[in-house]
């Protein structure tokens, strides 16, 4: 449950550094001026994070076992992509996915960019990033919780679009793909009803690169085209906030 889960208080106090070891860039000298050593006794997260060349900019929320993610990476080298996942054993099969196909493509420095991290994303998304800090979220194919009364424990709502919003640069992209009609629905009104959202075209949605990915890459895509299920997409913009 969550309490087990580890965030940071703020996202300027997450260290990034064991995600992302590629991108730490040094700074000795501040960390001693500062005072602070990393004694053992003390949570990696009270001292002071390394810091980063580059920030998470991409965010798969509930990535499973890591489809997207290892989609994604080759096609935007230079960005940070981070899955987040609830489930302990899930999260740890994509970290040893990334480690070996690090490993493998140790010479063309492929999937640096991308990592995977414990997370339960309808609590703590705000404690990881900051304000305005991500260009793209995936949510691809959340679990649908199909009774009335189970809606509260879907991933997308007027409270968690909200969150969303907040985390997203103006400009940035929500996509969103099920195989659920009653889901996508549920998805499209609540986007589409939320001040800081538009719904995007179908042409410049078929264009974007992006989606294509998730209609193929994603493991629970791959069942969807084994079943011969639908693939319900739809895309938002994240709007400028309206000046005061
Ligand atoms: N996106 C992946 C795909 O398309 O193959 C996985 C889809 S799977 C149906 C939904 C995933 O979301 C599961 O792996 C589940 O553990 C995860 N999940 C559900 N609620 C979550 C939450 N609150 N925070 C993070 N992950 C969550």
């Amino acid at each position: 449950s969550d309490h087990q889960l580890v965030y940071p208080p703020s996202p300027d106090q997450m260290d990034w550094s064991s995600l992302y070891p590629d991108y730490v860039v040094e700074e000795a000298k501040d960390n001693e001026m500062a005072g602070l050593d990393a004694t053992p006794e003390r949570a990696p997260m009270t001292t002071k994070p390394k810091r980063l060349s580059k920030e998470v900019e991409v965010a798969d929320i509930g990535c499973g076992f890591g489809g997207l993610l290892v989609g994604l990476a080759p096609t935007m080298p230079d960005t940070l992509i981070l899955g987040l996942e609830i489930r302990v054993s899930v999260t740890e099969f994509v970290e040893d996915r990334i480690k070996a196909l690090r490993a493998k493509h140790h010479e063309a420095k492929l999937y640096r960019n991308v990592g995977v991290l414990r997370a339960n994303t309808m609590k703590f998304l705000p404690n990881f990033f900051r304000k305005g800090q991500l260009t793209k979220i995936f949510i691809c194919f959340p679990d649908p919780h199909f009774k009335a009364r189970k809606h509260k424990q879907r991933i997308v709502s007027t409270t968690l679009n909200s969150e969303y919003a907040y985390v997203m640069r103006p400009g940035g992209i929500v996509y969103t793909i099920t195989d659920v009609p009653d889901l996508h629905e549920w998805m499209v009104q609540h986007f589409e009803a939320h001040p800081s959202f538009e719904r995007i075209s179908e042409g410049e949605q078929e264009a974007d690169p992006c989606v294509e990915i998730m209609r193929t890459e994603t493991e629970e895509s791959k069942k969807v085209e084994r079943h011969k299920g639908q693939k319900l997409v739809a895309l938002f913009r994240r709007l400028e906030d309206p000046a005061w």
